[in-house]
């Protein structure tokens, strides 16, 4: 595996695996890696004959009140496990590489980027599409896979894709959990010992909103909805930030009678972390 920390220095490996013939497919991560990241790169592995896996912990999509400088970054502990995992390279570039002084363009994903987690966050998606387009010209992969568990984001990469003519698939990864459900993430290193014993109770009420909506007369989606977010709290989860019921394809708010595939997605505090997560759910029509 060779780590590489420039485009100028990415960009001739790249032309040799284009003269080659030989695909790529590409896993941005931000580093801090963990069980659902490598998952990712087992994916990558079946669709592409090279994996370039990037750690890259990206301010644009960052508030200033958010936690930028406190993002955990292991890096000799993330080589290694990229190492192991079989990644061709590890690309790692310089914040100033990538966001040079002068640096002034802006992306804006649209609507999309301000429901769910951008009604807390509207500049994230931005961000994050900002980074994306830089990434997917330095690395020109044929493939890139990115994991359900942030399911609004996959959306929107999609979209991205779709939009900007990226000649990329975009491969969506399901969520991979911790033995009790609870979404894997990197900032799940924030919870405390007593945070950590509850933080599952974002999955299983998720759960519990599928199993009202299966119910033979369902009650009206708010009443659901509100009826979650009152468990949570009495769980010890100090804040809602949302929990919807959207349609999966686009996002939409869902009527009765439910027909299509849904997405049930939640964002909740435990103290100062925020956790998110979402499951699917088949009305009874698609099961
Ligand atoms: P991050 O490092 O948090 O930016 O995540 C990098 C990629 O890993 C994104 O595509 C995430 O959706 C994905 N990912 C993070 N956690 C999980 C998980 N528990 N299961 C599946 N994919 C994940």
């Amino acid at each position: 595996m060779q780590v590489i920390r420039t485009p100028s220095t990415l960009q001739p490996l790249i032309k040799a695996y284009k003269l080659a013939s030989e695909s790529v497919c590409f896993v941005p991560t931000m580093g801090a890696l963990h069980p659902g990241h490598l998952s990712l790169i087992e994916t990558a592995k079946q669709h592409g004959r090279r994996v370039i896996a990037s750690i890259f912990v990206n301010p644009a999509q960052f508030a200033p009140h958010e936690d930028f400088h406190a993002y955990p970054r292991p890096e000799d502990q993330d080589i290694a496990l990229l190492q192991e995992s079989g990644v061709d390279i590890a690309y790692l570039p310089h914040v100033s590489d990538m966001y040079p002084d002068g640096f002034s363009t802006k992306l804006s994903v649209g609507d999309i980027g301000q429901t769910l987690c951008g009604v807390s966050r509207p500049h994230f998606f931005d961000g994050v599409a900002l980074v994306i387009t830089k990434l997917f010209h330095h690395v020109q992969p044929d493939v890139a896979v990115f994991g359900e568990k942030d399911f609004q984001q996959l959306h929107i990469i999609n979209k991205l894709t779709q939009d900007l003519d990226f000649p990329v698939s975009i491969i969506g990864n399901p969520v991979v959990r911790e033995a009790d459900g609870l979404a894997i993430s990197s900032r799940n290193r924030y919870l405390s010992h007593q945070e950590r014993r509850i933080a599952a109770n974002l999955y299983t009420t998720l759960e519990a909103i599928a199993t009202s909506l299966n119910q033979l007369s369902p009650l009206d989606v708010d009443t659901i909805r509100n009826h979650a977010a009152k468990e949570l709290l009495a769980d010890g989860f100090t804040k809602i930030d949302y929990l919807e019921i959207r349609d999966e394809a686009t996002l939409s708010h869902v009527t009765y009678p439910l027909e299509k595939p849904i997405r049930i997605l939640g964002a909740a505090y435990l103290g100062t972390t925020r956790l998110i997560d979402n499951i699917r759910f088949l009305p009874k029509i698609h099961s």
